[in-house]
């Protein structure tokens, strides 16, 4: 039966979901994904019928007035609750469900009680606020306790809990609703919007029903985006203390002299619906009834199906073994439920994964690895902070110390004193498929099982033989962050500076309004934006790879003062955001500029340079741990680029631009090729050393056969001297799923991040290359003064001995 429906849903998924090509889609808690029938069915619908606002008395808002009012009869058949017991208000969606019961409550002349459940989603957590009491259940039981007690909370005590935990899929109790009914002045209101998605809800016993009951229509249907707050006739009153009215929700308003309105009496919605309700949206719930029906059947069928597909997922999961023997996931699943009991689970899996050693895999690092295989999950804090830190084992003073280092939710640091401060969540829906659970098992296989065949390569294993020799095979700089790199031609001195190489990433491409800064990660046609540099000019030259979209290059003045060369490059000043961390950069606002970047990459944004001498103080300079001796005050004299054209600079700090954590940034050849090498062996195609986005490449001297390289040797250097300059090795270079970005089509691909992740993983972060500064020498000659490096320098690994 359920193998049967399973084909059946392999069956539609393809001509329905086409969306869904190539992906594994796990995320229905966040939302499913609208059928292309529906989204047909609607546009027909919207094509052939005229809707109109159904405040008006025309006949086409007589007939939107009508099917308004059919949609909420179907949303309450759904449900089985009846009209004469119930009624639909429709709203934005879960949340404003809640924010309505809330301003109801709130507005008790004598305050209110409320009590939830510690599996609550943010959205009833936020309730709490406006409580004159508030209570939350740290368990079942102590509901179940309190439930029995007599009641000692004065006024009227409201009772919030999830249906379903958005978290890890539990479901709760549905006959504490019909324990609350029959306490004095108590009501219940119940977060259904995880449940519903993808199991039936049963309204028909109406003395066993919450009394408000929320839920998000998308969660069911995908689309439209819609919420509603079904609301029990007999809780009606609650309402009657709510002050606000607005359009829609009163039958008269006088305003001038006298102050005095009427309110709509007839039906609940019509107090509550403030302003024109979402009419295109409701129509649409029309579609989504039908199309849902017919593909599905009914959430009863959906049930059973999520049902047979989560209790595979979650059992192989936990199954899962590295090869010593050690757990790979570590589920969090209340032991008391269960995945082939309806009543207890829902179809979502919660869980974080260890290494073969314990030691937990950081679910910044699932991501980077899921983004390159198009698996859809969410991770982090799940909007449902009573579970998370239940789960997790988290106390309120580690959450405060968290947050005081940093942690937000959803940024990287997500291993903290060694615990996970996330959770990765896989939430499946009416859709997914057999091969989707198994796909996503496949993924968990190839990245996260240590077997002993594939042993993890951790690095070289044996101290480098540095007699061989290196030197420098190319150099590269990065003038706009994000963007192309430039490579330095042969024969050309180029200078180092404190910040880095010249040139290195002075501009950065922001965002208008968030002053966000723009990457390659998200917007990878940066790889097309092209900048060169001419020195004898002093232009810096910009060029859009894409010859198809006619954009015209560009030059800017490389001076820090434009105003020498063109009034029109007249700088604003505004603060951005990079990598954390706040920076006053000037933007430029010629339109011809801001329009070839705004059309290169297709979305708004503003080129900005950023003053080296105003990001003193900023937490990047941290990241680069310097030795005492140079940190000294000393003079150091900046011919040239930067931050001032021929003045004493005194080196106090070392500002780090825009480039990511580290001045210089250096990948090694031989490395790359046994990268190639493994990549190779496994059916990929090898990748060019642009990926890496190095600044320096460099390469050993007479190999004629990768055979006698030694790739990762420069895991061992403490530091390296290029022709007269002596460079700090700081530590491996960190690698996210941006390497994957070819950097000549701007295409996406596998290759390297799944090698690397199989090859290159140190407690659970990839790393490829180092990181590296230049180290001032304390002398006076022209090369401490001036200090440069060329293409086919010499290097020569340094060792600590
Ligand atoms: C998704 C969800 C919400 C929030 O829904 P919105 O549509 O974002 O308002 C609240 N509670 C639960 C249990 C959910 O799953």
């Amino acid at each position: 039966m359920l193998e049967s429906y399973n084909r059946h849903v392999e069956d539609i998924r393809d001509l329905e979901y086409p969306m869904l090509q190539d992906t594994v889609y796990l995320d229905h808690a966040g939302t499913t994904i609208p059928a292309k029938s529906l989204m047909e069915r609607f546009s027909a619908d919207m094509i052939s019928n005229l809707y109109a606002n159904p405040h008006s008395a025309s006949s086409a808002s007589q007939d939107t007035s009508k099917r308004v009012e059919d949609a909420r009869l179907r949303l309450l058949h759904l449900f089985n609750a009846d009209p004469e017991e119930f009624d639909v208000v429709f709203v934005a969606n879960a949340t404003a469900g809640i924010k309505l019961v809330m301003e109801a409550f709130r507005d008790y002349e004598t305050g209110f009680w409320y009590g939830y459940h510690r599996d609550s989603h943010t959205s009833l957590v936020g309730l709490r606020e406006v409580a004159r009491e508030q209570r939350c259940f740290g368990s079942d039981s102590e509901v179940e306790e309190w439930l029995q007690t007599t009641h000692k909370e004065a006024g009227s005590r409201l009772f919030a809990y999830p249906a379903q935990s958005n978290m890890n899929g539990r479901r709760l109790p549905l006959h504490w609703c019909q324990q609350i009914c029959q306490l004095p002045s108590t009501y219940s209101l119940l977060d259904a919007a995880a449940l519903v998605s993808t199991s039936p809800f049963d309204l028909s016993n109406v003395s066993a029903s919450p009394d408000f009951t929320v839920m998000s229509l998308y969660k069911i249907f995908g689309f439209p985006d819609l919420g509603a707050l079904i609301v029990k006739k007999s809780a009606d009153h609650v309402f009657q203390s709510r002050k606000y009215f607005g359009g829609g929700t009163v039958d008269m308003v006088v305003c001038l002299k006298e102050q005095w309105h009427a309110r709509k009496s007839d039906t609940l919605h019509e107090q509550l619906e403030d302003g024109t309700l979402p009419i295109h949206s409701i129509m649409a719930l029309h579609s989504a009834l039908d199309v849902h029906q017919e593909l599905y059947g009914s959430l009863d069928r959906i049930s059973s199906h999520c049902a047979f597909l989560a209790e595979r997922l979650y059992s192989r999961l936990a199954a899962l073994r590295h090869a010593n023997g050690q757990n790979v996931c570590e589920m969090y699943k209340d032991p008391s439920s269960d995945y082939n009991i309806k009543a207890t689970h829902g179809p979502i899996v919660a869980m974080n994964i260890r290494n073969a050693h314990g030691g937990w895999v950081a679910n910044s690092e699932v991501e980077k690895l899921a983004s390159i295989r198009h698996v859809q999950l969410r991770t982090g804090g799940l909007c449902n902070p009573g579970g998370t830190a239940s789960s997790l084992d988290l106390e309120p003073w580690e959450m405060e110390r968290n947050f005081s280092a940093g942690h937000r939710c959803g940024n990287e640091n997500d291993i903290m004193h060694g615990k996970p401060t996330g959770i990765i969540r896989l939430s499946l829906g009416a859709m997914t498929t057999l091969r989707d659970v198994d796909s996503f098992l496949d993924f968990m296989e190839e990245y996260f099982v240590e077997n002993e065949l594939d042993k993890v390569v951790k690095a070289a294993s044996t101290q480098p033989n540095i007699d061989g020799g290196y030197y420098v095979e190319s150099l590269t700089v990065y003038p706009i962050k994000s963007c192309a790199g430039y490579k330095i031609p042969p024969q050309v001195a180029w200078y180092i500076h404190q910040e880095g190489l010249a040139w290195d990433r002075e501009w950065c491409l922001i965002r208008p309004g968030s002053g966000a800064a723009l990457s390659q990660k998200r917007y990878p046609r940066m790889a097309l934006i092209r900048p060169s540099i001419d020195l004898d000019k002093g232009i810096l030259r910009v060029e859009f790879a894409d010859a198809t979209a006619g954009i015209d290059p560009i030059n800017l003045p490389l001076s820090r003062n434009p105003s020498l060369f063109t009034s029109k490059h007249d700088f604003t000043e505004r603060n951005t955001r990079v990598c954390g961390d706040t920076i006053t950069a000037r933007t430029y606002p010629s339109p011809a500029i801001t329009n070839f970047f705004t059309r290169a990459l297709g979305v708004a944004c503003q080129l900005v340079r950023f003053p080296a001498n105003r990001c003193v103080g900023s937490s990047r300079h941290t990241k680069a741990h310097l030795q005492p001796f140079q940190q000294r005050k000393g003079t150091y004299y900046m011919p040239g680029t930067f931050p001032n054209e021929g003045k004493l600079e005194t080196l106090v700090l070392r500002p780090i631009l825009f480039s990511n954590e580290s001045p210089i940034l250096l990948i090694s050849r031989s490395s790359l090729n046994r990268l190639n090498e493994q990549i190779k062996s496994n059916g990929g195609k090898a990748v060019h050393a642009e990926v890496f986005r190095a600044n320096i490449v460099v390469a050993e001297y007479h190999k004629s056969t990768p055979a006698f390289e030694q790739p990762y040797a420069e895991d061992f250097w403490q530091g390296l001297q290029i022709g007269n300059q002596v460079f700090q090795i700081l530590g491996g270079c960190q690698r996210c799923q941006m390497v994957c970005i070819d950097q000549e089509t701007a295409q996406k691909h596998m290759e390297p991040f799944s090698t690397l992740a199989k090859t290159r993983r140190f407690e659970g972060r990839v790393y490829f290359g180092q990181h590296t500064c230049h180290v001032n020498k304390d002398e006076e000659s022209l090369d401490a003064q001036g200090p440069t490096i060329m293409v086919t320098d010499a290097v020569k690994p340094l060792l600590d001995n």
